[in-house]
């Protein structure tokens, strides 16, 4: 048997036929840019969210620099964030001009909310909590930290569409959170996109001028910016996965479910408190046999993923940025393998790869 980590190909012939569809009524209206799928898409996630704006731009990356921006975050100020995550989360803070301040995690991969009051200075602006793999932070605690210093929130949703915490929706705690919809992301578009959802008016409109060069009106720049506008076929094609998600979520937690029965008792399975449901972008193990369990299920045909296994601090980049209290984090990144875990495996791959980790330990 072979199985790929994913597969982004639409084997399914009506959803690429609804995906079509899509395309062609993009293609008559010809409202390439900011076109009424824009709009709809915006409105459908605003309200989904729980929030009063929604923005689309062009990656998640965009997002996450974009919120900083219109938040004022810039040089002379520190964003305190995880250790663990995709190397757009450090560039985000990086790229306004501010310093990224990297904390560790906890057992379950997240920012370990403990450590946040200890890297508080004069300078710091925000804390920017990831979502990472798909399981939210403890935002309670976050925001009560937040409150106390008077620091902003980004929340890094790009994983976590669909993940709630005690009833409520990912991306509906910070000042402003950032979700990516690029093709692999829960949530996806066919190619990249990306979406900022928010309560506050003013910044929203900051945002959407920020998103096209600064401009008011499309005309005067009053901001040097980018442009971060989100294409009108991408937005499309995101309602179109939007109306599969609740399908797309239950599947992933239905294996993640079966995974962790099976496996709990020889790997560290995704921890899921009764209080929270996981949006699963990934279902990440955990075993000191890490890559050699990798190995094992590559000669099974069995394709596994090791994200991102360089920690933020220690990229190339970043490596003058100081020196950085994150024991976990070093421990769990040599532990860490994403196992395929997506809407369209077939039952009789999801027990091949449950007996083959066990054949792996046994
Ligand atoms: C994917 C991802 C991003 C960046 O999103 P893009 O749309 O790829 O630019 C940022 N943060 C995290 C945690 C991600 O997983």
């Amino acid at each position: 048997m072979e199985i790929p980590y994913l597969n982004l190909s639409v084997q399914d012939d009506s959803r690429r036929r609804e995906l079509l569809d899509a395309v062609e009524t993009v293609l008559l209206h010809g409202r390439l840019i900011l076109g009424p799928e824009v709009e709809e898409l915006e409105q459908n996630i605003a309200t989904l969210c729980g929030r009063r704006r929604a923005i689309g731009v062009s990656s998640g990356t965009g997002a996450l620099w974009l919120a900083l921006k219109a938040l004022g975050v810039g040089p002379g100020d520190e964003v305190i964030t995880t250790a663990m995550s995709w190397i757009a989360t450090a560039n985000a803070i990086a790229m306004v001009g501010a310093k990224p301040v990297f904390v560790d995690i906890g057992a379950d991969l997240t920012m370990n909310y403990n450590c946040i009051e200890a890297a508080i200075t004069e300078h710091t602006k925000a804390i920017l909590p990831v979502h990472y793999t798909g399981k939210l932070c403890a935002m309670e605690e976050i925001l009560t930290i937040a409150k106390k210093h008077n620091l902003k929130v980004v929340e890094d949703a790009a994983q976590a569409f669909g993940a709630t915490r005690n009833g409520k929706v990912a991306g509906s705690f910070g000042t402003i959170a950032c979700f990516s919809l690029n093709s692999m992301k829960v949530l996806n578009a066919y190619g990249e996109a990306g979406i900022i959802v928010l309560d506050d008016e003013t910044i929203a409109e900051k945002l959407v001028s920020l998103r096209y060069n600064g401009t008011i009106n499309r005309e005067n720049c009053v901001t040097p910016s980018l442009n971060g506008r989100i294409d009108t076929l991408q937005a499309a094609m995101v309602l179109v996965s939007l109306r599969h998600i609740q399908d797309k979520l239950a599947r992933r937690r239905e294996i993640a479910a079966f995974y962790t029965e099976e496996l709990a008792t020889i790997v560290t399975c995704p921890q899921v408190d009764t209080n929270e449901l996981h949006s699963f972008y990934t279902y990440t193990i955990q075993t000191p046999r890490r890559d050699a369990l990798q190995s094992f299920l590559e000669e099974a045909g069995i394709q596994s993923k090791v994200y991102h296994p360089i920690l933020m601090p220690y990229h190339s980049a970043y490596q003058d940025s100081g020196t950085w209290n994150i024991p976990q984090a070093e421990r769990s990144v040599q532990e860490i393998l994403c196992i395929p875990n997506h809407e369209n495996l077939r039952e009789e791959e999801v027990q091949y790869i449950v007996k083959k980790i066990k054949q792996f330990f046994s």
